[in-house]
């Protein structure tokens, strides 16, 4: 039961948390067990193991915090740096502001390079900071893949040729939260050092699991790092993982359960599918945007996010209303601009366990609400642009081909 009842399903379309399917709902469904039996360390290994496919990594080393996104950064930036150590990072919207926020009251010195909400990182500055800091200051470059408020992706590629240009042997830290698992992204290639996703993304499960994953680089970093670190220490498990018992405190048995299934969707989709869907659902709605006249806050194609879309709406228009109407008039849920860009964008999330039929629904949703808050736009405009491009592209289902 809903906690504020609308018949049939709500159409959950915040970029995080995501619909859970089905099947992950049942596999969760279930009680109790005792975490130091042998059943649960073998079904930790296998999660261990495969949680390695979606960070494209055979070399790192996952751990799976009871936490969210922000427990993973912090884990991230605790094991592998100490107090006063200067990084640069990345400010392009709300997700990159509140890492710089945690990374400075964690007391880093933080070279915070900006750019304007809807662009992506400002990697000629970067370039140009590496090339300035020949006696290697730089300890760490943290970037978000995904920045969720604004719809822009990074290209993590870029990143690391700079820092191999340079030679600079700054660890390379990244916030995967809503990219790993849906987007094209690359561990090992790009040389990632340290990246990280939250459960409730991607992997459509419920929010808890904070998933850290350290190259061989960040592992040595830890033993010398001092920063003060306890929960989130990955030493303790580190030394759990060798007794082979894997926890060195209580897990969510439930949602241990539900990671496997999760993972076991991904796979019988393949990885490759995974992301190409997320692709066509990205484009899909970018077409249904343009139908409609309204422009993608996303200000270069090449930053556009195949996760999440920030629509800007015009200036007569309160984004918050359009979120306001969706849940109450259409139950569907769409994401509020945040901070700088409150009122201004209203964010569809496509991302998770979702198809693009579910899509069009959402789609034709947004169009009866702007239409209620007098925006001048043709019913059917955006959902024929997106139609159109989807009847022309989705595949065969993978598992029933
Ligand atoms: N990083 C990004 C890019 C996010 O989108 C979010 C949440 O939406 C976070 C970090 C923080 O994650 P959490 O809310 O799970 O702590």
């Amino acid at each position: 039961m809903d906690y504020v009842y609308g018949p049939g399903r709500n159409h959950l379309f915040v970029p995080g948390p995501v619909n859970i399917p089905e099947q992950v709902l049942r596999a969760m469904n279930r009680n109790n067990e005792d975490y130091r039996s042998p059943a649960v360390p073998a079904l930790t290994k296998t999660l261990l193991e495969d949680v390695k496919k979606i960070f494209k990594t055979t070399s790192g080393t996952p751990f799976l915090f009871p936490t969210t996104g922000t427990g993973a950064w912090e884990s991230a930036l605790t094991n592998t740096l100490s107090p006063g150590d200067r990084i640069v990072s990345f400010l392009i919207g709300q997700f990159s502001l509140l890492w710089i926020d945690q990374q400075q009251r964690l007391n880093f010195k933080v070279d915070v390079i900006e750019s304007e909400w809807g662009e992506g990182a400002k990697l000629d500055v970067l370039a140009a900071k590496l090339a300035a800091d020949t006696d290697h200051t730089i300890k760490a470059v943290c970037i978000v893949h995904n920045e969720t408020a604004t719809g822009v992706t990074n290209d993590l590629s870029l990143v690391r040729r700079i820092l191999d240009e340079y030679r600079h042997p700054a660890l390379f830290l990244v916030d995967g939260v809503p990219s790993i698992c849906a987007l094209d992204f690359r561990m090992d290639d790009w040389g990632v050092d340290v990246a990280l996703t939250g459960s409730q993304k991607a992997l459509s499960l419920p929010t808890g699991i904070g998933i850290v994953c350290a190259s061989p680089r960040a592992l040595e970093a830890s033993k010398t790092a001092k920063s003060l670190r306890v929960f989130f220490d990955w030493k303790d498990y580190l030394k759990f993982y060798n007794l082979g018992t894997y926890w060195p405190y209580t897990p969510s048995i439930q949602l241990l359960y539900g990671l496997r299934a999760a993972l076991d969707l991904v796979f019988e989709e393949g990885l490759e599918n995974v992301i190409a869907r997320h692709k066509r659902l990205g484009q899909a709605t970018r077409l249904a945007v343009e139908a409609w006249g309204l422009k993608n806050c996303t200000q270069k194609e090449e930053w556009h996010s195949d996760t999440v879309t920030a629509v800007v709406v015009p200036p007569y228009i309160d984004s918050a209303e359009i979120v306001r109407r969706a849940w109450k008039r259409y139950n569907l849920s769409l994401g509020l601009g945040l901070n700088k860009v409150a009122g201004k964008v209203f964010r569809i999330g496509h991302l998770g366990n979702l198809n693009e039929l579910q899509l069009l629904g959402c789609l034709a949703g947004v169009e009866m609400i702007l239409k209620d808050v007098g925006y001048p736009v043709k019913l059917g405009s955006g959902v024929a642009a997106a139609s159109s491009y989807l009847q022309n592209n989705i595949p065969l289902i993978p598992s029933r081909i």
